[in-house]
């Protein structure tokens, strides 16, 4: 179902074209990135809009990983990259800024840095009670087709408040 709003909805319509498609078929669509993090930065996308991916059943998203994988391999061989990050981020507080859930394929080359996640988030470094106290609350998380809630402008947990 697509969303009136959303500009991927509207690639996926036609009334807007990518500079740039990498990949189409019946149920997907890939582009390059008009922000490119790299050259071949690449989006991968549903053309079924869903906002995130914990909104879709585990099929579906197994389903966009095994497309997701196969395209990393074009992108690396394409672009001749050292190695590729796989990216995807769910609501705002992630940095997610289209709405539309999407995987980010972004070739990576010896000669940057840092290449790791300390490009995005910088360590905190947790005692194991905490650490142990905050696997529990995952593995009470949720099954195989966990609920969830959207997210409220609450502040972090109790448990790691202080991380
Ligand atoms: P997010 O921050 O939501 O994970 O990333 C969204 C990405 O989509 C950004 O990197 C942004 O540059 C890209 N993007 C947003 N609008 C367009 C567009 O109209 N065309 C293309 N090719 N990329 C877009
Ligand atoms: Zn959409």
């Amino acid at each position: 179902m697509a969303d009136q709003e959303c500009i991927f909805c509207a690639m996926v319509a036609g009334k807007i074209q990518p500079a740039a498609k990498v990949y189409e078929d019946g149920e997907y669509l890939a582009f390059l990135d008009i922000n490119p993090r790299n050259p071949g930065h690449t989006i991968v996308i549903t053309k079924k809009h869903y906002e995130v991916v914990l909104d879709m059943p585990e099929k579906e998203a197994g389903k966009l990983f095994e497309l997701v994988k196969r395209l990393s391999v074009s992108v690396k061989n394409g672009t001749q990259a050292d190695g590729i990050s796989i990216l995807q981020n769910n609501y705002r507080a992630s940095g997610q800024a289209v709405p539309h859930i999407h995987f980010h394929v972004i070739p990576r080359f010896n000669s940057e840095g840092p290449p790791a996640l300390e490009t995005i988030l910088s360590v905190k470094r947790m005692p194991e009670d905490v650490l142990k106290k905050i696997a529990e609350s995952i593995k009470s998380g949720g099954g195989s087709e966990p609920k969830h809630e959207k997210p409220k402008e609450t502040k972090k947990k109790d448990l790691f408040e202080d991380f």
